[in-house]
């Protein structure tokens, strides 16, 4: 009979694409963030696994740098954290599914009460013994999830008044924070003032800005600063600047790498084209470098002769379609290529290739979907 050796990830001639996420960047990201948002506190957003940060890692540094609240997607993610002892208070930002509410209890993690139908729920199963926690939800224009404003006051009272229930945060969430234009932000916090105007002590913590929404006047009120206000930044910890908002992309450090690694260099004729559908074709003689990563590890598909990928220092261009598993590199003129090798590094995004930002704008998207969509067979290499 075989016997099978597990290979190690680590050993990088084994395992030809990987993502390097740098914890200290995080931890300075993190110091930033806290000092910026200022007096608010820092709820920081560790979802879809610290948007493929990997969130156990990520916690467990965002704890060492004084980080006291968590928020996640999913109970699924909730639960993860908890088993990997990550104990700091938790928001489960999903609207609860009918029936759930013993497992927040058991996780002892917080409940998003974002319509008047969990606020019955959590209503009619309050148990003294053991109160549970929860985040009352306002829609201040986003139309997604939360109670609407005229409904707000009065289920707030009801549920700061029950035994069982103990009425941690209020919260919205904006939906234009982003854009340099945003008027919209101010209509928004100008709706969560006036439902903050009604509450009653004990008075929970308050958080409506995200990365974008933190840093400015136009999203944080002045009420609201005479509270216990938090904010909940997801992608600015990560290192990247949402589009308008502070700190400039110069403070911040991307934390994640995306490598992978020349497997095959070979030297094409003139008129010879590359990958499926023959979408491109050489215009001269070309070396090209075969690269051992594709769609399926989180490199877009939407990317085939549009991306561009860091060897040797330069930057040179993805020809032809994006295969699942690998992607075809111009490296020029054989006479003038750059000296690489099978084995060499390519920096799919991040330090010492593109940045993550220009790369989903080639792709036609947000840095957010490329880092949250890095492959499952993907091996994250903390460092
Ligand atoms: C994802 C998310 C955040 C974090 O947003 P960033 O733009 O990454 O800072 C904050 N709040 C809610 C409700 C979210 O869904």
């Amino acid at each position: 009979m075989r016997t099978v050796e597990p290979i190690s990830v680590t050993d990088r001639s084994t395992a030809p694409t990987v993502v390097e996420i740098d914890l200290s960047a995080i931890a300075h990201n993190a110091r930033l963030v806290q000092k910026m948002a200022a007096p608010a506190s820092v709820m920081a957003v560790v979802k879809a696994d610290a948007y493929g940060h990997g969130a156990v890692r990520v916690s467990r540094k965002l704890v060492e740098e004084g980080i006291d609240y968590f928020a996640v997607a999913t109970l699924a993610e909730a639960e993860h954290l908890r088993k990997h002892d990550i104990r700091e208070p938790m928001l489960v930002m999903a609207a609860p599914l009918p029936g759930s509410l013993p497992a927040y209890r058991k996780l002892g993690v917080d409940v998003n009460v974002c319509s008047p139908a969990i606020a019955r729920e959590v209503l009619a199963t309050a148990d003294p013994s053991a109160p549970l926690h929860i985040h009352v939800k306002v829609d201040t224009g986003m139309s997604r999830l939360g109670l609407m404003p005229e409904e707000a006051p009065d289920i707030l009272s009801e549920l700061q008044a029950a035994p069982g229930v103990h009425v941690s945060g209020l919260w919205s969430h904006y939906a234009t924070a982003d854009s340099a234009s945003d008027t919209f932000s101010k209509e928004q916090l100008a709706i969560f003032d006036d439902i903050v105007r009604t509450l009653k002590p004990p008075y929970p913590m308050l958080h409506i800005g995200h990365s974008s929404g933190i840093f400015s006047d136009r999203v944080t009120s002045k009420l609201m600063r005479s509270f216990n206000t938090y904010v909940r930044p997801g992608i600015s910890l990560y290192g990247v600047a949402s589009s308008t908002g502070e700190p400039t992309p110069a403070e911040l450090k991307p934390a994640m790498r995306f490598l992978s690694r020349i497997t095959q260099i070979k030297d094409i004729p003139t008129g010879t084209t590359v990958s499926y559908g023959r979408t491109w074709t050489a215009t001269q003689h070309t070396r090209l470098a075969i690269v051992g990563a594709g769609y399926a590890d989180g490199y877009p598909r939407a990317l085939s002769n549009r991306g561009r990928v860091g060897i040797d220092g330069g930057l040179y261009p993805v020809v032809g379609r994006v295969c699942m598993d690998m992607i075809m590199i111009n490296l020029g003129k054989p006479t003038k290529a750059p000296p690489v090798a099978p084995g060499d590094e390519v920096v799919l995004f991040g330090p010492g290739g593109p940045s993550l930002t220009d790369v989903a704008s080639w792709a036609d998207t947000i840095p957010y979907e490329l880092c949250s969509r890095i492959g499952l067979r993907v091996p994250k290499l903390h460092i």
